[in-house]
C-alpha cells in the first residue's frame, strides 16, 4: 500500500519557543516512525515543498530542524526511501487512485479533499497534528499498526 507523507504540521511541527521565528522541530518519535513507515509502506512525499519532483529541499528542511549529528544523519537515510511527487495546482493531483493509499497531512487543500470524494477514497485521509500534539505519530503508528498492510 502507498503512504502519502505531508512534512509541515505532519512530520516536523512549528517548534515551542522557535514559533515566533517560524523555526521547525521534528515531532517526537520522528525517527521511529519514518522507520516503521518505510519497513512498512511504499512512501510518497505530498508536501508544497517538493512538488516538482524533487527531495532535496525536504531533506535540507529536516536536516535544519533536526540540527547537525547522528539522528539528523539516520534520519536522512530514511527520508532518501520515501519517492517525490509532481503536482501542478494541489497535492491530490499526485495521488495514483488505481493504487489503495493512505495519506497523513495537517491540512489538505479542498480541492484534494474533493477529489478525494470523487474517488470515494475520503477515509484514506488520516488527519496528523503534531503542532497541536507533537506525540501525534504514535498515535498514527498506533492507529494504523493494526490494520494491514
Ligand atoms: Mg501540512
Amino acid at each position: 500500500m502507498r503512504l502519502y507523507l505531508d512534512v509541515d504540521g505532519t512530520l516536523l511541527r512549528r517548534g515551542g519557543h522557535a514559533r515566533l521565528r517560524g523555526d521547525l522541530a521534528p515531532a517526537f518519535n520522528l525517527r521511529p516512525f519514518l522507520q516503521w513507515a518505510t519497513d512498512t509502506y511504499d512512501c510518497a512525499w505530498l508536501t508544497s515543498r517538493n512538488r516538482d519532483g524533487c527531495n532535496k529541499a525536504i531533506r535540507a528542511t529536516f536536516r535544519q530542524a533536526i540540527g547537525p549529528g547522528d539522528e539528523a544523519d539516520a534520519v536522512d537515510s530514511l527520508l532518501a526511501r520515501v519517492s517525490p511527487t509532481c503536482w501542478p495546482e494541489y497535492k491530490a493531483q499526485a495521488i495514483d487512485f488505481t493504487t489503495p493509499f493512505l495519506w497523513l497531512d495537517d491540512a489538505p487543500e479542498e480541492e484534494s479533499l474533493a477529489r478525494l470524494e470523487q474517488h470515494g477514497t475520503t477515509a484514506s485521509w488520516i488527519p496528523v497534528a503534531v503542532d497541536q500534539r507533537p506525540d501525534d505519530l504514535s498515535r498514527v503508528m498506533e492507529v494504523l499498526g493494526k490494520g494491514a498492510k
